[in-house]
This record gives C-alpha cells, structure tokens and sequence, in this order.
C-alpha cells in the first residue's frame, strides 16, 4: 500500500475544504471497499478524510411521508430501523443480502453507493481494464465474464454493479443528497450512475469532491407491499447474479403502480420501466407476470458464458411479483 494522510473531518465543510482540488483525496467512510482497493493498488489516495463521525447518521420521517437517510448510516442500522422494514422491506431485505454482519456494522449507506465492481479484471493491475486505467482494454469481454453484464453494456465494459441496497434504492426512486463547496445539491438516482458508454471509469455524477449526506425515499403507496430477493452462487456472503426488488399497490384488483430494479445484470441497478408498463392497470395474473418479465429482458444481450442469467431473471421476476400478490397489505 501507497503511503497516504490522514485526517478526521470535524465538520462537512471541513471535508469539503480538505478534498477541494485534489483529486487523490478520497473520502472514508466504512472503508469496507476502499481500503481493499488501496491493499491491491487500484486506489492510491494521497489523502483519505475520515467522514465516519459526521453527524450525517440516523433514519428520520421526511415530510411527504418518506425516509430521509443519513449517510453515515451503518448498513445493519438501515436493515434493522422499524420504519425502513415496515414501510420499505424490499430495502431492508436488500441490505441484510449484502455481504457479512461483520461488513454490515461498519459499512456506510454513502460508501455502498459509491462501492466499485468486483469484477476480477478490475482488481488485478495485470490485466487490461477501462474501468480501471482509461483507454487500457477490456479483459473480460473474451475472458472469464460468466457473471457479467447482459444489459446496457458496452463494448467498453461489461462488469456489473454489485450493491444489493442501490437495487432496492433505484425501485423507490431515492435521491441522493450531497454538498460541494457550493452548497447543497441532489440528483435522483435513476440520473447518479453514468451509462458505461466509452468510459467505464467514470461512474456517476458527483461534481469533484463532492461528499454524499444523505439519501431520500418519497413516501409511496407501493413501498410496503415490497420484496427484494437475490440468486446468488452459494447461500451467504456473495454477490448477485441476478437480483429483484418489486413493489406493487393493488387497488380493486388491479395493479396501480408497479416498481421493478434489477440487480447483478448491469453496469447500474436496472429499473425495468418497460415491465412495469406492462403491469399498470393490468390484473396481476402469473400470466402479465410472464409478460412484465419478457420485457424487462427484451433488451439483453448476453455475453458468451452469461446467457443463463437472461431466464434466470426472466423466472425470478414473476416469482417475487406472485409473492408480493400473497401479502396481506392490499388496500
Ligand atoms: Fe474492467 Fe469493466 Fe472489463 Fe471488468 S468488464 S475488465 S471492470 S473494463
């Protein structure tokens, strides 16, 4: 590891002012994903900020009738709050999926958005990489990418996403709060993460140096009748192959919102707007489940060893909807 400062940042506008100008300057929050990079050199901060005892914690009520969530907010706290899990399941559900209790405890909400793939490409400097060196290749486009992307790739770029809390996050149309030496500012995260395009090093739309305060979840009828669920290659600790966050509100028999996100299959969570038109206004049959699904996949294109997550997720689809039909919250 690279010799690095060090310091704790008393207030943001300390942090702000710490990182303002440079670029090696890295915020640290859980460290649960930084501080791996810098063990195997992809990241070499010059100066890490430790951000971890702002004030920027706690799950609060926002007034639409949403969540506010702070960004320091431990994973295990977000899982665990009473109102995350009453009015928000498929967001507990999602975060108590990802990685371990121990990494949970130290984990940031801020630092998950942020959290880089685990594409193993990425994380060896032998290995040509866009998303790690710009303009160097892609060694996993005709290497070993069973676990890739099959939608919205590019020829850039096929690695995936690996939060579990961004797929739930991405159904419930949260914003994303952040500071910059400016002031305030947010961005909704459909528009947070960048479509891999021609450069897959540039993940999303944080201005430079910008620090992330917290996250909002509009209050919505369709939050509570919600589901998050993840095939993943063995039964703890691993990341999505494919994953599903839903959330239905029925009303007289008919489906009057739907929300679906896709985890493990994209450079992003993946909102399948297309299923979700085809669910509105519809009864919410296995059959318009089949349909929904179609949809949402009618886009992929799979690699040449990932071609296994397209019916994967085009079953796992209907399957979590038909379970969100069984819960007992129906207006
Ligand atoms: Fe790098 Fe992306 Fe290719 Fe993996 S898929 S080697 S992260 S450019």
């Amino acid at each position: 590891m690279k010799e690095f400062a060090y310091s704790r940042a008393a207030d943001v506008r300390d942090a702000l002012t710490a990182a303002a100008g440079d670029r090696g300057v890295r915020y640290l929050g859980g460290g649960t994903n930084l501080v791996d990079l810098m063990k195997c050199g992809v990241e070499a901060p010059t100066r890490l900020v430790d951000v971890r005892r702002l004030p920027l914690d706690g799950v609060r009520d926002a007034p639409d009738g949403g969540l506010v969530i702070g960004a320091t907010t431990t994973n295990s706290d977000l899982a665990a709050h009473p109102e995350v899990r009453r009015r928000f399941p498929a967001l507990s559900q999602a975060v108590l999926a990802g990685a371990s209790g121990q990494l949970r405890n130290m984990a940031t909400v801020g630092g998950n958005l942020l959290q880089r793939t685990r594409c193993g490409y990425f994380a060896d400097l032998a290995s040509p990489c866009n998303k790690r060196a710009a303009g160097s290749g892609c060694a996993a486009i005709t290497g070993v990418h069973h676990n890739h992307a099959v939608l919205g790739h590019s020829e850039h770029c096929v690695a995936t996403h690996p939060s579990d809390m961004a797929v739930a996050l991405a159904a419930f149309d949260a914003v994303v709060r952040y500071e910059t030496v400016d002031g305030p500012a947010e961005i909704p995260l459909s528009r947070f993460y960048r479509p891999v395009g021609d450069r897959p090093d540039l993940e999303n739309a944080l201005p430079p140096g910008a620090l992330i305060t917290a996250i909002a979840l509009p209050g919505s009828a369709a939050s509570p009748r919600s589901r998050y669920r993840k095939v993943r290659e063995r039964a703890s600790y691993a990341f999505a192959i494919v994953s599903v966050a839903a959330a239905l509100d029925l009303r007289d028999g008919l489906v009057h919102d739907a929300r679906i996100a896709l985890g493990g299959v994209a450079s992003r969570p993946w909102r399948a707007t297309s299923a979700e038109a085809v669910l509105r206004g519809a009864r919410p049959t296995p059959d318009r489940f089949r349909l929904a699904a179609d949809a949402a996949l009618s886009t992929a294109e799979p690699l040449r060893d990932n071609g296994y997550k397209v019916p994967l997720a085009r079953n796992l689809i209907p399957a979590v909807l038909d379970e969100l039909v069984g819960t007992e919250n129906e207006r």
